[in-house]
Formats: structure tokens, sequence, C-alpha cells
């Protein structure tokens, strides 16, 4: 058996192109863009090309992106003012606070002042909490779940009684996965550093969805035969012969799992540009659940 590769470029390349289709139509009807505001504190060089691919996408999407870029000695109150100002503008229908935030901010805190409902990354606590309630609906599930759940459906549209095994329990990652997986019916098993027996609990997955941040943790023989298998993870290694320094590096020895999984991504152009389409998708919705027509 070799994998399907998940195409999560091409994926994502569908649902950016659909996206810039609604936000032309939302112009003919003489409504506002879109507008998101990105925050960033500190020069941390990953949440920068974060930051700045994000803004990208959303011009060419028409989506109005609002920068914010703030020094690393950032204290709370400031922050916390920015985050009000923002939620009081009805020209901004999302708000993205790039994480990790600096030591010296209650990140929790940032998360919890933003208006739930400009929430498009899914991080306050009530879209989380709304998250776990399978009888509620958040207003938005944080992006990179969400997109996992995508790439997953390409392949196998029905998951409902089957295993899957999330490996991190991240509250931006691998729990929601969890949950989102979970309320699609699957059978799920969160795993973490304390973990034991790790490789037999993932040979059991019909679902491997890798999200530890672990360069190529999961080995071919941790694999159930036909699996489906998402790599989420991005870690920076040295590397002294590529020209920047480092190379970028997955969660899974994608090689050696191809020929015994099921689907596969691939790392780049698996989940990282799903989590953009999707951040772009909940701008969107954003801004139609938006009463506002203010130019
Ligand atoms: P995190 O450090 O907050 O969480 C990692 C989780 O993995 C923790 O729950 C930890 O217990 C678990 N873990 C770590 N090592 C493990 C091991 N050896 N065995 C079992 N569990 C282990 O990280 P995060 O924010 O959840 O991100 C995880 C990875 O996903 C990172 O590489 C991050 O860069 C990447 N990421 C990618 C995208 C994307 O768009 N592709 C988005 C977010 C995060």
């Amino acid at each position: 058996m070799t994998a399907t590769i998940i195409d999560g470029s091409k994926i994502a390349a569908k649902i950016k192109s659909t996206i810039a289709e609604q936000i032309r139509k939302r112009a003919e009807e003489e409504l506002p863009a879109p507008g998101l505001a990105t925050v960033l504190v500190g020069d941390d060089p990953a949440s920068r090309i974060y930051v700045r691919n994000k803004i990208r996408t959303c011009e060419k999407l028409g989506i109005r992106s609002i920068a914010h870029a703030l020094p690393a000695d950032t204290q709370q109150r400031t922050l916390e003012e920015l985050i009000d100002y923002l939620n009081a503008d009805p020209k901004i229908h999302g708000i993205l606070v790039q994480l990790p935030l600096p030591d010296q901010i209650d990140e929790y805190r940032i998360l919890s002042l933003l208006n739930p409902q400009k929430d498009v990354d899914g991080f306050h606590p009530i879209n989380a909490g709304m998250l776990a309630r399978k009888e509620s609906e958040p207003w938005f599930i944080p992006c990179t779940p969400a997109g996992i759940l995508r790439l997953i459906h390409s392949v196998r549209p029905d998951i409902a009684g089957l295993n899957a095994v999330v490996i991190g329990r991240s509250s931006i990652v691998g729990m929601p996965t969890a949950q989102l997986l979970c309320r699609n019916n699957a059978t799920v098993t969160i795993c973490h550093s304390y973990s034991v027996g790790l490789p037999e609990i993932a040979r059991r997955a019909d679902i491997l969805v890798a999200a530890a941040g672990e360069p190529r943790l999961v080995r071919a023989d941790w694999i159930k035969p036909g699996a489906i298998v998402i790599d989420v993870g991005i870690t920076r290694v040295d590397d002294s012969e590529s020209e920047k320094g480092y190379r970028i590096v997955g969660d899974t020895d994608f090689e050696s799992i191809v020929p015994i999984a099921g689907a596969i991504t691939p790392m780049p152009g698996g989940v990282g540009p799903m989590t953009i389409a999707m951040l772009m998708r909940n701008t969107l919705i954003a801004a139609g659940r938006s009463a506002c027509k203010i130019r």
C-alpha cells in the first residue's frame, strides 16, 4: 500500500478561492470588507513569519488587515487597552493575538478579554467551553484543529466509530482536536508527555494526529496499516547544509510511513496552509454575523 498524500495546499487554495468569491459578493452588496486585527508582541522570528503570512493572505482575499506590532517589553495593561480598543471597533470583525506572548503577559487573561464573537482563533474560554460541550456550538473553532478535521474528511467523510489517537494535549492544538474528533463520533485517545506505551497506543489508531512538536517522533512501526496520519508538528532543527542554517521538520518520519499508512499529510503543504485558510474563513464568518455596515 502507498498512502494518499493529503494535499493541504490544494484544499486550502480551494477554500480561499471560495472565501475571495464571497468577499466580492459582499462588496457588491456594499457590505464592508471583513476586518482582521493582528496583534504581535515581541520579535519571535517564527511568530513574525506566521503573522506576515496571515496578513499576506488577507490582502490576497480582500480581507482588511490591521497589524499591531508591540515591543517585547509591553506591559499587561497596554495590551489589555489595545484589546479593549479592538473589541469596540466595529470595523474589526476578528482579532488574532499571536501566541506565545512574552512571560510578563498573562496570556489567559488577554484571551479572556477578547470579545468571544471576534475571537477568530477560538481560544476564548467561552469558545473553548462550548467546544467541550457536545450540546453547544462555539462561535469559532480553533483554526488548526478545524483544518485538521477538513483534511481527515477529505479522505474519510464519516469518521464515526473510528479509533483516533491525538499526540499532544495543548489548549490550541491537541485538546481542541481531540474534542472535535469526539464531536464527530470518533473514539478518541489523548496522549501527552506522561503517556506510557505510545507506540502501542498509536498502532491502534485509524486516525493518528501528531501534535507534540517532537521531530520525527512517530515512526513507521507505530502505524496501523491503512491509517490516516496527520502531521501537525513544525520544529526548526539546525542544518549546516541548508542555506538558512536550519530546516523545518514535522512530527512524523514521513518517508518510512508512506508505504504503510492509507493517507498522510506532508510537511510543509499539509496542516499549515489549512490553519491560515480556517482563519480567513472564521474572519469572513465573523463579518457575516456582524450587523455593522460602516465602510
Ligand atoms: P505544545 O508544546 O504546547 O504542546 C505539545 C504537547 O505534546 C504537550 O501536550 C506535550 O505533553 C506533548 N508531547 C510533547 N512531547 C511528547 C512526546 N515525546 N510524547 C508524547 N507527547 C508529547 O505545542 P503545540 O502548540 O500544541 O504545538 C505542537 C506542534 O504543532 C508544534 O510543533 C507546533 O509548532 C505545531 N503547530 C503547527 C501548526 C500548523 O499550523 N501546522 C499550528 C500550531 C502548532
